[in-house]
């Protein structure tokens, strides 16, 4: 048996390492466990958010809008650019540079930290102890006094598509073509299809889109969904609605896609496919047997409120657990855990919990949709504005979309805020900080924001929900 400590951190991801640095920042004597191997063959912290997620996903995101603007977008501003060319090869490297500065960022605050790298697979013993195998086979059992499941997700395979070398991929192989495919098959109309689709579009592929549901974006404000839908069309993204694929045939050069939808039995074919029909719990050899951890009925770990399992002094968080597969839930479910392992009181907040979907427009909302507040009965208010309208979004030449406050009818309190258009992803911290802070529609509208600015949409969407919008028509919803 080697070291004894307060805590062993199974995994380290956002909510593992962030747990452990926490813990570590508390005084307690940390390790965290991870069997990350990057493309480099390296060891690596940071999880699937930074090696295959969030932070290489945006980078592409970055990279293929600012190669679609400097090629089609800039002479309205009258800037004429000729001769625009994309080098992949160098984009993907810078993909990959920035991925390697914040995955070592990671190992540099463990340093500082002074947690424990243990390198390798981690498993739940009987007693809260911990066996690693590291990465060379050799298998070392460590003791803790609480331990903190944190092992992430990893995405779902369907057998009418396997994945294939670099033609048939999941979000991983489609963050490394070096080039674009003219037809890009995507299963998937969720959040990494709408992402990985629009990068390859950017870049050049021709997109068809392939989702089962017959409705878009379901979870999302049906408004904002509908806007988003129109303005992806505009842009060439071909996204079949109950559309569900039977078989991938898979030829020479390119994929046969057979799928079914209401017209019957339909083939598209294309030459790459991304694979993105959501994330299950990787839970794959984490306990022991003998210890008895209860999964939930979706095969997630089971947890309580406060991140406890039914084993005493374990703890599990983020994508293994219930609730949002996103990084900043996770990290703060690591915030609260450490916290709560050091004898403070500390509590998750999940009403606000923002979302966004990094596309162009960006979508993003924090609290209930429109839809989830007529289905729980709720009398609310609505108020809307444009970024039509708006002359910060005018100057951007980003001028659509909208901003919309939904709000308690009787004590006008707010209860959900939506964005499609400009830079949704940073509006929407100012939804997170209002509900937060449990204000109102009447505390918006009486806030001073700059001007111009595209935060301006949200003073008046406040104002719209009484119908008093001062650059808007006012229509009650
Ligand atoms: P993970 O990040 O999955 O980390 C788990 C870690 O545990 C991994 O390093 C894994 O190797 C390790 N591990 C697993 N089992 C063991 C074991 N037994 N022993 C040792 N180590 C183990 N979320 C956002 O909020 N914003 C975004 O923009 C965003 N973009 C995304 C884009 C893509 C393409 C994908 C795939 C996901 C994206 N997500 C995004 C989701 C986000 O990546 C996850 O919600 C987040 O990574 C979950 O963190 P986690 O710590 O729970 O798990
Ligand atoms: P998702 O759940 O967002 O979307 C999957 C989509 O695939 C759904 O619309 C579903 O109806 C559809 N689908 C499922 N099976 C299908 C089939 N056989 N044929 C056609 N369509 C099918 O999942 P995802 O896009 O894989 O992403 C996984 C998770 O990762 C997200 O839910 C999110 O939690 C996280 N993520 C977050 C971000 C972000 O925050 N910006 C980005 C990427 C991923």
């Amino acid at each position: 048996m080697s070291d004894n400590y307060d805590v062993i951190v199974i995994g380290g991801g956002p909510g593992g390492y962030v747990a452990a640095i926490r813990c570590a920042q508390l005084g307690l004597k940390t390790a965290c466990v991870d069997k990350w191997i990057n493309k480099e063959g390296a060891p690596a912290l940071g999880g699937t958010c930074l090696n295959v997620g969030c932070i290489p996903s945006k980078a592409l995101l970055e990279s293929s809008e600012k190669y679609e603007e400097a090629g089609h977008h800039l002479d309205v501003h009258g800037i004429n650019v000729a001769g625009v060319s994309m080098d992949l090869p160098k984009m993907i490297q810078r993909k990959d540079k920035i991925v390697s500065d914040l995955t070592g960022g990671i190992a540099q605050l463990f340093k500082a930290n002074k947690i424990e790298w243990l390198q390798g697979h981690g498993k739940l013993l009987a007693e809260n102890k911990v066996s690693v195998t590291a990465h060379d086979g050799t298998e070392s059992v460590f003791a803790a006094k609480n331990v903190i499941i944190a092992t992430g997700s990893n995405p779902i395979n369907i057998p009418s598509a396997q994945l294939l070398d670099d033609r048939i991929v999941d979000n991983e192989g489609a963050l490394n073509w070096e080039t674009v495919p003219a037809r890009l098959g995507v299963i998937g109309a969720g959040v990494i299809g709408l992402e990985m689709g629009s990068v390859w579009r950017r870049l050049g592929s021709e997109v068809v889109v392939l989702e089962a549901m017959d409705t878009f974006l379901g979870a999302v404000d049906q408004q904002v969904a509908k806007q988003a839908h129109k303005q992806f069309k505009q842009q060439g993204l071909d996204i079949k609605l109950g559309a569900r694929l039977n078989n991938t045939v898979v030829g020479d050069n390119e994929l046969t896609l057979e799928y079914s939808d209401k017209d019957g039995d339909q083939t598209v074919t294309v030459d790459r496919l991304i694979v993105a029909v959501g994330r299950r719990p990787n839970t794959d050899n984490i306990a022991d047997e003998s210890v008895g951890l209860a999964m939930d009925d979706r095969g997630r770990v089971n947890v309580n409120d406060y991140l406890e399992t039914n084993i005493p002094g374990v703890y599990a968080i983020g994508d293994v657990v219930r609730g949002p597969m996103l990084a900043h839930k996770a990290e703060e479910e690591g915030v609260v855990t450490a916290e709560r392992i050091a004898g403070q009181q500390s509590k998750m907040h999940y009403d606000a919990i923002p979302w966004v979907i990094y596309t162009n427009p960006e979508i993003a909302w924090a609290g209930k949709t429109e839809e989830q507040l007529k289905e729980e009965g709720v009398t609310y208010k609505s108020g809307t504005f444009s970024f039509a309208v708006n002359g910060r979004a005018k100057a951007m030449e980003q001028a659509s979309g909208l901003v919309k406050v939904l709000a308690d009818e009787t004590t006008d309190r707010i209860l959900g805020m939506h964005f499609v258009g400009p830079m949704a992803s940073e509006l929407v911290g100012q939804a997170v900080i209002a509900m937060e802070s449990q204000n109102t529609t009447e505390d918006l509208a009486r806030t001073v924001f700059a001007h111009p600015s595209l935060s301006e949409c949200i003073h008046e969407a406040a104002f719209a929900a009484d119908g008093r919008a001062i650059h808007g028509i006012n229509r009650r919803r």
